[in-house]
């Protein structure tokens, strides 16, 4: 199989484009997908700052090497959960990139401990708690990459969420219609007041087999192992349902992610509507300052209830 932009072999097959690549064409469209991605949804200018929340897995460490090829100034954010060898493992992914790819081109990395700041390992915080472990994760990695990048004076927070996490994510609040949650899931969302900072999803366009792709033909190496908590998830499981769909007809996961946003434009459920309601439920928390919809935040509470149990 020849590729279609040039006489090479190629090395993959866009079923839902209906194209084959080699792996430099590849990579050049995968280039040309973030940088469309940063532009049709406002995402950044050139001269803006940004932080990378890195996981250690394909899609964030991908996410960082790319956005500094582009040029762009992007330092990352590693948040260590304490989550015994997967961590440890993580962490190595994470310095490695940063110490091969990422420190020759000026990007710092900014590495949160939760032992060492929040006491101990994300389990441990949650059966203090007595709640999910995932939930307490979740609430963990939002707060400290908001908070980072406040403290820390960065324009825009990106995250490595692809194609298949958004129609996944997407699915899951239409099963349930929790339709409140869909206006926040834009790849762009705005610093919509004091305290937050602007979010972006610069992989929306690109599926999870892209990214793997992307990575094993860039010879980028990260974590493969899910996250051993993830085991049984409902996300996983929406995954694979669209996975299942996708192989029946290829283009699915796209229009059903790429049409909900293009009713979010047309409904003009927009940064605006997102600034007026945030600005009207939110303020700061009366312990940490962050944003909040209570007087204290749901970190700050599930920190006090850490120290009473502890
Ligand atoms: P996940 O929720 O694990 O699918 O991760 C979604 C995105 O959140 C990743 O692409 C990263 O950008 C970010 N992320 C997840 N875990 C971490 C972590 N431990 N430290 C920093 N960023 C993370
Ligand atoms: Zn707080």
């Amino acid at each position: 199989m020849r590729c279609k932009k040039c006489p090479h072999q190629a090395a993959i097959k866009l079923q839902r484009h209906n194209i084959a690549l080699c792996k430099t064409c590849f990579t050049e469209f995968v280039h040309t997908q973030v940088a469309r991605g940063i532009k049709s949804q406002q995402m950044f200018a050139p001269t803006d700052r940004i932080l990378v929340a890195v996981s250690g897995g394909k899609d964030s460490l991908t996410l960082w090497g790319i956005l500094l090829k582009l040029g762009y100034q992007t330092d990352a954010l590693y948040v260590d959960l304490g989550i015994g060898d997967y961590s440890l493992q993580s962490r190595q992914k994470v310095d490695y990139f940063h110490e091969t790819v990422a420190r020759a081109l000026g990007a710092k990395l900014h590495i949160h401990t939760l032992a060492e700041n929040e006491g101990a390992g994300v389990k441990e915080l949650a059966t203090m708690m007595h709640r999910p472990t995932c939930s307490t994760c979740g609430t963990m990695k939002r707060y400290h990459f908001n908070r980072t990048a406040i403290e820390k004076d960065y324009d825009v927070m990106a995250t490595g969420h692809n194609l298949d996490d958004e129609a996944a994510r997407l699915l899951g609040n239409v099963l349930h219609w929790q339709t409140k949650f869909l206006d926040k899931q834009t790849p762009t969302l705005p610093a919509s007041m004091d305290g937050f900072a602007k979010k972006v999803k610069p992989l929306y366009r690109l599926t999870e087999r892209e990214m793997a792709a992307y990575a094993v033909i860039n010879k980028i190496s990260y974590i493969v192992e899910e996250c051993p908590m993830a085991k049984g998830s409902k996300m996983l499981v929406y995954k694979d349902v669209l996975n299942r769909l996708e192989a029946e007809s290829p283009g699915t996961k796209q229009t059903f992610y790429w049409k909900f946003l293009d009713k979010q434009l047309k409904e003009a459920t927009s940064a605006a509507t997102i600034t007026e309601k945030d600005q009207q439920r939110l303020h700061p928390c009366q312990t940490c300052a962050q944003p909040t919809s209570t007087d204290i935040c749901t970190y700050c509470k599930m920190m006090a209830k850490a120290k009473v149990t502890a």
